[in-house]
Parts: C-alpha cells; structure tokens; sequence
C-alpha cells in the first residue's frame, strides 16, 4: 500500500497564534511553495491554528499533523518539548498550557516595564503587536522596539536589550521537562525535544537528565535543527540510536521574525511514520 504522506516533513512551524508573522493558512503556503509536503503547525502553548492550518493543507493536497511546541525549565535553562498528535481536549495539558500562557503575559509587562526605564516603551505597543490570544514572549516585544524604532529587526533585539544580560529579563512559569514530557505522553502525544543542543542561548540538558526523560516515556529529538551544534547533533544521534528513539529535522520557521525557511531541513518518511504510529491522542489530517 502506497503510504498515506510522502515526500519533504517539516515538523515545526510557527504561527501569529504564537510568535510567527503570518496566519496559519499563509504558513502552510509558505511551506507547500518551498516544497514542503507533510508539515505540522507547532505553536508555543496553543493548538488554536490547527483548523486552519489542517483545511489549507488538505486544500493543497498536503498531510497535516497537529502540534505544539510546549515551554518547559530544567533549573535556568529553557526547553522546548514538541507535542504531536495528541488529544487538543485533554484537560491536565490544557491547565498547563492555560497556565503558562497566563503567566507570560504578566511576564511580558514586566519586561516592558522594565525597558521602559531606559527606552520610550509602553505596553500599548506590544499589544498592538500581538494578535489577540496569541501566546505572547520576547518577539511581540522585540516588534514592539522595531516599531518604536529602538532597533531594526527582532535578531537585534535578541541580540541585545532581550538578551538576559542586559538585565531586562524576566522569566515565567513553565513546568519541569518530565512533567512535560509525562503530559503530552498522557494525552496520546508523541513528546520531541525541540533543538535540544543549541549552543549559546541555552546549553544542552545533561544526560543522565536525557535518560530520565527517555524513561518517561520521551519519543524523540528534533536533531536537524540550525541551532543545533554539530558535536551536540552527534552525541545525540547516538543517544537516539541507543534508545531507538524517533529523529527529526525541521525549520522552526517564524515567518519574517527569523531567517528559517521551511523545509530547510526535514524528517524521513520512515520517522514520520514512526511518529504517527506511536500516537493516539488524535489522526493526522490526510489530503
Ligand atoms: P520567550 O519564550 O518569550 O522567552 O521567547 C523565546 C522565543 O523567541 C523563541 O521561541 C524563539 O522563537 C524566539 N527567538 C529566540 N531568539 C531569537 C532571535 N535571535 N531572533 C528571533 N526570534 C528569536
Ligand atoms: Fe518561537
Ligand atoms: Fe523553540
Ligand atoms: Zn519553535
């Protein structure tokens, strides 16, 4: 039987109903002119654009997986856990997310607050940014600046006044990467680690941290990643390999709010059907 999805997987995407620039209906688009053919919408905290996303990739003849890219914290670092395919309903995931989402926007005033000591912003500008419910962080502030004409694109922003040690910063709730691994897994998901070695902004989770996660119940890691570094890909191919963990490579595109493309690395056919056979919270959306 001829499988059901074939050809280029990106399995990370962003939309405005988190910190990309474009609707998910302009993110598949995106993703389908640049070859893309199975792609998953994959927004921080939220599962908003999934309809969207799914009727326009059906339309397009493409395969969609439903995803999040949900916020965790292992002592100082931040981690990314990407969710698929799992139950939207599920009431424990929901608290979480609710949670974290509510958390960030008190979090984004107090960073703007904090700014508005030294530059001319207000909260007004960040709004102004931000679709209304979308998961808010640093890139609706870092809009905000290039509107106020502070700095020219969201890489200067990050660059500087976002980045922790101008002393700005604030952080917000996000639970521990097990119980996030544990949710997504209870609610049928399959639980991947988003660009688990990325160097500078955060640095990687120790091992034997990694080998509790895989005893968790964790699915995979996202390992072609572009900030992933190349002895970090490598010590991680192995790790997969030893656990006979699922590997993927996806874009992590934001539209214009950073300089990935889709499909500027993909997953294997054979991994996206690992993925969709592991899970059981919810089906793909098949053209
Ligand atoms: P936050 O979760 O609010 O702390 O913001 C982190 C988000 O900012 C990540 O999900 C990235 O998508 C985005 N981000 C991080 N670094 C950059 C950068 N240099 N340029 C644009 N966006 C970035
Ligand atoms: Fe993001
Ligand atoms: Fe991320
Ligand atoms: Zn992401």
């Amino acid at each position: 039987m001829a499988p059901l999805f074939a050809g280029p997987a990106d399995l990370h995407l962003h939309s405005n109903h988190s910190d990309g620039t474009q609707s998910p209906a302009e993110v598949v688009r995106q993703a389908h002119a640049h070859g893309v053919r199975t792609l998953a919408l994959t927004d921080h905290d939220r599962t908003t654009g999934w309809d969207e996303a799914g009727a326009e990739a059906s339309r397009l003849g493409m395969t969609f997986i439903p995803g999040m890219e949900l916020s965790a914290k292992h002592e100082w670092r931040s981690v990314h856990v990407l969710g698929y395919l799992f139950d939207p309903e599920n009431a424990a995931l929901r608290a979480e997310t609710d949670r974290i989402r509510d958390d960030r926007i008190g979090r984004a005033e107090r960073i703007v607050r904090n700014i508005a000591r030294d530059y001319d912003l207000r909260w007004e500008d960040v709004v102004a940014q931000t679709l209304e419910d979308a998961t808010v962080g640093r890139p609706h502030i870092a809009d905000a600046l290039v509107a106020r004409g502070i700095v020219r694109d969201r890489t200067e922003a990050f660059d500087g006044i976002l980045h922790p040690r101008e002393g700005y910063y604030e952080p917000h709730y996000a639970p521990d990467p097990l119980t996030a691994v544990r949710l997504i897994t209870d609610a049928g998901g399959v639980a991947v680690i988003a660009h688990p070695a990325t160097s500078g902004r955060d640095r990687m989770m120790p091992v034997p941290f990694l080998e509790r996660l895989i005893a968790a119940g964790l699915g995979g890691f996202e390992i072609d990643h572009r900030e992933n570094t190349a002895s970090g890909k490598r010590l991680l191919r192995e790790i997969a390999a030893a656990n006979d963990l699922i590997v993927t490579g996806s874009s992590d595109y934001h539209g214009a709010g950073k300089p990935n493309v889709p499909g500027e690395n993909t997953t294997s056919d054979e991994m996206v059907a690992r993925l969709i056979a592991r899970a059981t919270g919810t089906t793909p959306r098949y053209p």
